[in-house]
């Protein structure tokens, strides 16, 4: 490693939005990328081609990455697509996820492609091609190098990082990097997404003391969440009423992490005899695949919550919730629709943008002895936000479905940490390093940053997209 003067911490996305974490880290001649993420919102096409990398993907030598939420994970296919061919640190968790959720990713914008090229070849004009190609999305996997919590890793000659557990979702990571440039070292810490401790199964994000510069995440870094046992107090007082409706549930819920925490809380109802009667279906092909992956990390999740359930029995899905039905294929899926009452079904997608939510809708949102809950962030523009802002009709497939049900939004449950929370992390560090603030929308970032100036004397910098901090 050369010794220039400056090394410098480059913002490319996760820049006053909450979508495209990416991050490089340039320490002498080596450039570390961290996250490369895609950015959310529009179709899958023009997520994939509107990004344009402001680097040469051939000149970064590593990706570490934080977690395998495609806004942290998502342009890794194009990245090596366009030449990198470096080694991706993270946690063998990540590593897990990464292939499921890159998988489904490229399969939306595959199929986006070739109904696009139909259109375009009708109208006899020129073809889009893809910007990468399943071939692509193997080789992130490949490239994957698994690094387990706490044990340092040395990249070259004195750099070297650890990963720390977040508490997000399974295997996601706090990243800290050690720099040893002889006469001098620094140490640089990013948050990725700090995880909601109240959060069932997740740890506690881990507390780290010593860092000179800290790159800390944002996304609720203007209030607090609502606490979770209100949260499950109204969860329980739906079930309820539903069953005193003979109604059903519907809950569009997102693969990752919130689905799991849904079926926990379930699995608890379950054990204290609040779900008599019921039964619940998960019907999402995706979300049972992670639900596999949790599975097979259960080691690494809170072992008190876990006890809490399970007690001393064998800890298998089907104990925790023996009336829960996982639904594969789509017959399986259909079947549901002939019960009656008493069923509680989670499909995705989780703002119900597609996937099997939206059959289910079209059999039950009209009967208004059902109930829809909705669990999780519904941005502007997707069918979750039209029925959250009371929409009584919506289209489906070209049909107009009446909306007679009744809708809920469960607002306590998070994957983020909420403002105490970050402030409480931010404040472990023992000397007080520069911070930046990534992934918040810009009002939040700035009552985030005078309520650091605050509470902790922290003169917090607000990242803006192409601008670097020098160290
Ligand atoms: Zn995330």
């Amino acid at each position: 490693m050369s010794n220039k003067p400056f090394n410098t911490l480059t913002f490319y996305g996760a820049a006053q939005e909450v979508t495209g974490s990416c991050h490089m880290l340039r320490i002498g001649d080596y450039r570390l990328l961290m996250d490369c993420g895609m950015h959310q919102g529009g179709d899958a096409i023009t997520r994939v081609d509107d990004d344009v990398f402001e680097f040469d993907p051939a000149a970064i030598d590593a990706v570490l990455l934080s977690h395998a939420h495609l806004d942290h994970s998502g342009m890794l296919p194009k990245l090596v697509h366009e030449g990198f061919r470096g080694p991706i640190l993270c946690t063998p968790g990540t590593r897990s996820l990464l292939q499921v959720l890159l998988e489904d990713a490229a399969q939306l914008y595959f199929r986006d492609i070739d109904y696009e090229n139909e259109r375009l070849a009708r109208r006899g004009k020129p073809l889009i091609r893809a910007r990468y190609s399943e071939r692509d999305v193997r080789k992130v996997i490949k490239q994957c190098c698994c690094q387990r919590y706490g044990d340092w890793r040395d990249i070259t000659g004195g750099l070297r990082v650890r990963f720390h557990d977040a508490g997000h979702i399974l295997g996601s990571a706090i990243i800290e990097v050690s720099i040893d440039e002889g006469d001098r070292c620094q140490i640089i810490v990013y948050s990725g997404d700090l995880g909601n401790s109240e959060a069932p199964l997740m740890k506690k994000p881990a507390s780290l003391a010593q860092a000179d510069i800290v790159l800390m995440e944002s996304t609720y870094g203007d209030r607090d969440h609502r606490p979770m046992a209100d949260t499950l107090a109204e969860f329980k007082a739906i079930i309820e009423q539903a069953r005193e409706q003979g109604g059903n549930i519907l809950i569009p819920s997102f693969a990752v992490g919130r689905t799991q925490e849904i079926l926990f809380y379930l699995g608890c109802f379950y054990h204290q005899g609040l779900l008599d009667g019921w039964q619940v279906f998960l019907d999402s092909p995706m979300a049972a695949s992670v639900t596999d992956i949790y599975n097979a990390y259960l080691h690494e999740f809170d072992q008190q919550d876990l006890a809490s359930i399970y007690g001393e029995r064998s800890r298998d899905l089907e104990d925790f919730l023996p009336i829960l039905t996982i639904s594969e294929s789509v017959d399986e899926s259909m079947a549901i629709n002939t019960i009656s009452r008493g069923a509680i079904i989670i499909a995705g997608s989780g703002m119900c943008t597609g996937g099997r939510i939206r059959h289910h809708f079209k059999h039950r949102l009209w009967k208004k002895n059902n109930h829809l809950v909705f669990v999780g962030f519904q941005a502007s523009g997707t069918l979750g936000r039209l029925l959250v802002d009371g929409a009584r009709h919506i289209k489906l497939a070209g049909s107009e479905v009446l909306v007679k049900s009744q809708v809920h939004t469960l607002g306590g449950f998070s994957a983020h940490a909420g403002q105490t929370a970050l402030t409480q992390w931010l404040s472990g560090f023992e000397h007080k390093p520069r911070v930046c603030l990534v992934h918040g929308e810009p009002r939040t970032l700035r009552v985030l940053a005078d309520h650091l100036w605050e509470q902790l004397g922290i003169e917090a910098v607000i990242a803006t997209r192409g601008a670097s901090m020098h160290f």
